[in-house]
């Protein structure tokens, strides 16, 4: 098969043929149609993460499995699938319990940990392969619906963990990025005001587009200043962190309302300064929220097949494009998604 090979972080794609995988017991392989591109992936190429290389990156698939092992039930030739980006067990305290990202005998990711979706051919566990739901054309919209799995389904389950209720006040930081603007589309979504966060006004247009009601240029700093100015001193009821800075959290703390919420799980992942103080008179939450678990994937996929959401997928190019399509995420320059086809 042809696939993409990452050597070494800070290093080219190669385009390379690969042996096909085979299904051994319990595993399943699929053809993969296409492979979100996002900043995730980037941190493995450009070194800031570690990586099992030489390595195939690539978790956001849409798939059709060609094989399947010995002992695998539930998945059958021809099924039209997305992948779990964790490489969870599926058996302890937390994988049974609805936590999988969690999970206490997790072998890494998907195209961090073992080869992942940029070629022809994947194989993996087959309980990591999620059928999709009926009424998706998955061969009409293979990058807008390989990208769910990661880019909506994380946001979609903030609204969750942050429990958001209609008419609060979600402000975004990082909004402009992949999972930013989705977060921006799912607050509209679950009828809260949103406030989009960012230093990139190129991408403020898309920010209102993608639903955000009012748009902060962080690059004037004030930005807790800004955001209780705009909830008239009261403050957000809910920040999400895509950044995840020093200054970026300690912004969204500070520009938090009385039983606000801050959630974090963004890549810088910085330590930051809280005032214990406020955290009790206003019976504040400080919140991690990390991936999700495989039934928020399949909520998410009914959203967007019934087109409630529908993902924001603005460079779509074929496989052997790879390296300039990392150049622009690694830029920032691109709006929402960037996926390849494969
Ligand atoms: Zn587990």
């Amino acid at each position: 098969m042809r696939a993409m090979l990452l050597k070494g972080p800070n290093q080219p794609f190669e385009l390379v043929h690969m042996p096909d995988p085979v299904a051994g017991p319990g595993e399943a392989v699929a053809r993969v149609l296409a492979c979100g591109s996002g900043l995730t992936i980037q941190h493995l190429k450009a070194g800031r993460r570690t990586a099992a290389f030489p390595l195939v990156l690539g978790h956001e698939i849409t798939a059709e499995i060609v094989e399947v092992g010995s002992g695998v039930s539930g998945l059958a030739v021809g099924d039209a699938v997305t992948a779990y980006y964790y490489l969870n067990c599926g058996h302890c305290r937390y994988c049974l319990s609805g936590h999988e990202p969690l999970c206490s005998e997790g072998g890494g990711n998907i195209g961090r940990n073992c080869d992942g979706g940029y070629a022809e051919y994947i194989k993996l566990p087959a309980h990591l392969f999620l059928r999709l739901p009926p009424g998706l054309d998955h061969r009409k919209h293979p990058a807008q619906i390989g990208v769910v799995t990661d880019a909506l389904a994380t946001p979609y389950k903030v609204l969750r963990r942050a429990r958001v209720k209609a008419g609060e006040t979600v402000a975004v930081f990082g909004a402009g990025g992949g999972l930013g603007i989705h977060q921006i589309m799912f607050a509209k979504w679950a009828h809260a005001r949103v406030i989009a966060v960012d230093v990139a006004a190129d991408k403020f247009d898309a920010c209102r587009e993608a639903g955000a009601d009012e748009v902060i240029d962080a690059r004037d700093g004030r930005v807790a200043e800004a955001l209780l100015d705009l909830t008239r001193g009261e403050g957000v009821d809910v920040a999400v962190d895509y950044v995840s800075a020093t200054a970026t959290l300690e912004a969204g703390a500070r520009a938090l309302a009385r039983r606000g919420r801050l959630v974090t799980l963004g890549a810088a992942g910085q330590p930051f300064n809280l005032s214990s103080t406020d955290i009790l008179l206003k019976e504040q939450e400080i919140l991690g929220s990390r991936y999700v678990t495989r039934s928020e994937i399949l909520e998410t996929l009914d959203l967007v097949a019934r087109r409630e959401v529908w993902p924001l997928v603005s460079v779509i190019r074929p496989l052997e494009d790879a390296e300039a399509v990392h150049d622009l995420v690694e830029r920032g320059a691109v709006i929402g998604r960037a996926a390849l086809l494969i």
